[in-house]
């Protein structure tokens, strides 16, 4: 979007010239046609235009009132440079006039000179309004800075001066969880503070603007320290960060990352800077401890491969070269299966594949991540409903979805639709949602999580232990499951901390009333520790690698 932004504003720069350029012209034209009126026509004469005659005094009058229009136009145009090649044709309209009252003696032009002065002062309010409705248009309510156009504009002006400058990216990374959190009010304050630092942030060297609702841009002199920049947002976003300091005090943790390029070394186009200062910002995010991060050539390159993965993903899902594999999940003490995990494969026409290790960042990325999700689980209850229902066992399929697609306000009705296209039963139907976006979850994902409870969905939390939920939300909203990580579970057999933690974890989730299942167990002497402490199911290489759709068919009907 912003490119076009960038794009459409140079072509609407381009034609205001040539509009202002024209109506100069014409403008000039209608000065000198004053001029010819007047040393043809004394003031006193008339003018015959057919029949009828015309005194010259209106005449004039006439070609002045066009040429102010002409003036007022181009004000509207672009109020500053129409405004003043107005202000110089009304001054010499003034001026003429004036100087034909000191020669003549009469006071025959002096109408013609009140007309200019009043027009000069309309022309002045016009383009005040104009350049009120400009800053308007270039502010963002909440904090007052300038916002997404006035930052393209700021960015083409330095472009213009050819003079060295740095792009950074600012971003509130959990800003929405906060918002969500805290309430709309102090997620207003949190984004005023903000503002008020990063103006602090910028020593008078640069301009910050508000580029969307939890990101800013900062456009700062070449000789800007950025290592003291980086060292400042350690130190102010590093710990708490106080909303209100009264009686009861409220505050918040906001995680925030930044990505700079630089002109010109890095990129010349506005467009190109603005994309590598995102790359930049992404890098930041990825790697979680850096605050700040430099744009480099190597992250272009990953940024290409990125591209290309993206290209694969849509490919796939426009030529359905996605298919399904089926992971059992058991029964830790008889090895009952309990059901399913799906997990989404590539097949290209070429033969080759892309690991979802791979793709499914760039999905989420990219937004596609809700395509992909939809599809999955579509084709999963598809593939499964006959089978699912006529089974004697309570076989359950689980499907991943992404916080991405958890937080949509459709996604209820969406997995609703699903359920009842395919026929699938609602109790049958397991939804994984990782512990990270579990823990970075807002109201409406909450809200989406109780609603698919109420339809009987069930509720595992992944990739558990990896470190981000309270106790107090995992109390507030009950899961069905926690799905230990492989990460904790791969060196247990050593790493007697570890062991504790997961001992610690089963020992919790079963307190909740929530089942424990281990993921990647891999050893039998995994499987020994973790019976040993009631750990309730198993999904991992030791017993079953994702089997073909045929096969998980074949193991449910036997
Ligand atoms: P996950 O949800 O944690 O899935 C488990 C991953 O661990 C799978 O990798 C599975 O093949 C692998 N695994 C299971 N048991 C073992 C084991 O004993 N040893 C080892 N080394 N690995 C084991 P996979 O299929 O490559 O998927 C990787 C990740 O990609 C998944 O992690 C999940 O986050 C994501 N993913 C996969 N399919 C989907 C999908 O359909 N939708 C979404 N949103 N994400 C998916
Ligand atoms: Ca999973
Ligand atoms: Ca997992």
């Amino acid at each position: 979007m912003w490119y076009n932004d960038s794009t459409m504003s140079l072509s609407k720069i381009t034609n205001k010239k040539l509009h202002i350029t024209v109506l100069t012209v014409l403008a000039a034209l209608t000065f000198l046609a004053t001029i010819v009126s007047n040393a043809l026509f004394p003031s006193d004469s008339s003018v015959m235009i057919g029949k009828m005659a015309l005194p010259a005094n209106s005449l004039n009058g006439v070609i002045q009132l066009i040429m102010f229009v002409f003036g007022m136009i181009m004000t509207c145009i672009n109020y500053r440079v129409g405004a003043r090649i107005s202000y110089v044709m009304v001054a010499l309209v003034a001026l003429y006039d004036l100087f034909g009252i000191m020669k003549t003696g009469s006071l025959a032009p002096l109408p013609g000179m009140l007309n200019a002065l009043v027009c000069g002062g309309m022309i002045a309010i016009i383009s005040k309004q104009f350049r009120l409705l400009e800053r308007e248009s270039r502010t963002d309510y909440v904090t007052g800075l300038t916002n997404m156009r006035g930052f393209l504009d700021i960015l083409n002006e330095r472009i213009e001066s050819k003079l060295p400058f740095t792009v950074v990216y600012f971003r509130i990374d959990n800003f929405r969880m906060i918002n969500d959190n805290l309430g709309h009010d102090l997620g207003t304050k949190l984004l005023q503070d903000v503002s008020v630092k990063l103006i602090e942030m910028t020593h008078g060297k640069g301009a910050v603007c508000k580029t969307s609702s939890s990101e800013f841009a900062l456009v700062l002199d070449a000789d800007f320290n950025l290592n003291a920049f980086r060292n400042e947002m350690k130190e102010i976003f590093g710990g708490k960060f106080i909303l209100d300091d009264s009686d009861y005090p409220v505050y918040c943790y906001p995680r925030v990352y930044a990505g700079a390029v630089k002109y010109p070394e890095d990129a010349m186009e506005p467009t190109v800077l603005i994309k590598y200062a995102d790359v930049a910002l992404y890098h930041a995010i990825k790697s979680h401890n850096k605050s700040l991060v430099i744009f480099d050539a190597e992250m272009e390159s990953e940024d290409a491969s990125q591209n290309r993965i993206e290209g694969i993903i849509k490919e796939c899902l426009a030529g359905d070269y996605f298919y399904l594999m089926y992971q059992p999940q058991y029964d830790m003490q008889d090895k009952k299966l309990r059901g399913f995990e799906t997990l989404i494969r590539t097949l290209l026409p070429d033969g080759s594949y892309i690991r979802p290790g791979e793709f499914i960042p760039v999905a989420e990325k990219t937004n596609l991540i809700i395509q992909i999700d939809r599809y999955v689980l579509r084709r999963a209850l598809t593939e499964m409903a006959e089978f699912v229902k006529n089974s004697e066992d309570e076989i359950l399929i689980s499907v991943n979805m992404s916080a991405n697609s958890i937080c949509r306000e459709d996604f209820v009705d969406s997995i609703r639709s699903i359920l009842e296209e395919t026929e699938f039963p609602p109790n049958r139907l397991e939804v994984e949602i990782t512990e990270y976006s579990f823990a970075e979850s807002g109201e409406t994902t909450t809200a989406n999580i109780e609603a698919l409870r109420k339809m009987g969905v069930k509720i595992a939390l992944d990739d558990f232990g990896t470190g981000y939920t309270s106790l107090a939300q995992l109390v507030k909203l009950p899961v069905n499951l926690l799905k230990i990580d492989k990460s904790l579970v791969d060196d247990i057999e050593t790493n007697t901390t570890n062991r504790d933690f997961v001992n610690a974890i089963i020992y919790m989730g079963h307190l909740m009333g929530c089942d424990v299942l281990s993921e990647g167990v891999e050893t039998q002497m995994q499987i020994d520790l973790l019976r040993e402490q009631n750990c309730d199911y198993v999904q991992g290489f030791i017993w079953d690698r994702p089997l073909y759709y045929e096969a998980a068919i074949a193991m449910i009907k036997s």
